[in-house]
């Protein structure tokens, strides 16, 4: 898949000649980001630039912020489907680490449970983690956390002090992803008998038909 902005419209699954009802699904997306402070790109799609170095910010007051905006990269995930991931996150300074806050929007491909019509959607996330230094960026000693109760699976920032969001990211993703993904609400799905897709044309199984043309039938025959 290609990892088109938000903006551009979505992809048609195929080339074949759709029905003029076909309908793709509403696009909500976040409004534009103001001011960024700190942007990184891929220069390639396929690659992952997750990583923010929060040196500066752990330096700095309680309650200071960076705005990081996630702008494309593909995110693979566990299933091998890849989804593009944009956003802008807000990274918060507090009195033990890193908060990050904000949401993303995963743009996947999909096989619609019904029909079986593969189609494109997006889906949001709100990103809502606390990330925790592993050493003291004063002095660089070791910090654990793991005995305080306050859980050993917390995100961690590295010696390096770099947040990592790759992770976090595809955690977010996995569960955006739609248990049953349908392409339309009112998708009619295939016939059970036939396999036409109902929502190109109807098909002329017996049971399918509409009920009052099974009747004017009967008083016909
Ligand atoms: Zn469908
Ligand atoms: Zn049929």
């Amino acid at each position: 898949m290609t990892c088109s902005p938000p903006s551009a419209p979505l992809p048609k699954p195929d080339a074949a000649p759709r029905s003029a009802d076909r309908q793709y699904p509403a696009l909500v997306l976040p409004p534009a980001p103001p001011a960024i402070l700190i942007r990184l790109r891929t220069d390639t799609a396929m690659s992952l630039q997750l990583q923010v170095n929060v040196a500066q910010l752990l330096k700095d007051a309680v309650g200071a912020t960076r705005t990081f905006e996630v702008d494309g990269p593909e995110l693979e995930s566990d299933d091998g489907s890849p989804a593009c991931v944009q956003g802008k996150l807000r990274l918060t300074r507090t009195d033990r680490g890193v908060w990050v806050s904000g949401s993303v929007t995963f743009s996947s491909d999909y096989v619609c449970s019904r029909c079986l019509a593969p189609f494109a959607s997006w889906g949001e996330a709100k990103v809502d983690d606390v990330f925790l230094p592993n050493v003291d960026i004063a002095t660089g000693a070791k910090l654990r956390y793991h005995d305080d109760g306050s859980g050993a699976d917390l995100n961690s920032i590295d010696e390096q002090h770099v947040l990592d969001l790759t992770d976090t990211l595809r955690q977010y993703r996995l569960a955006a992803i739609p248990m049953a993904p349908v392409c339309r609400e009112d998708c009619k799905g295939i016939c059970p008998e036939c396999g036409t897709n109902l929502n190109e044309v109807a098909c002329s199984c017996e049971r399918y038909q509409d009920q009052r043309w099974t009747v004017l039938r009967e008083l016909l025959e």
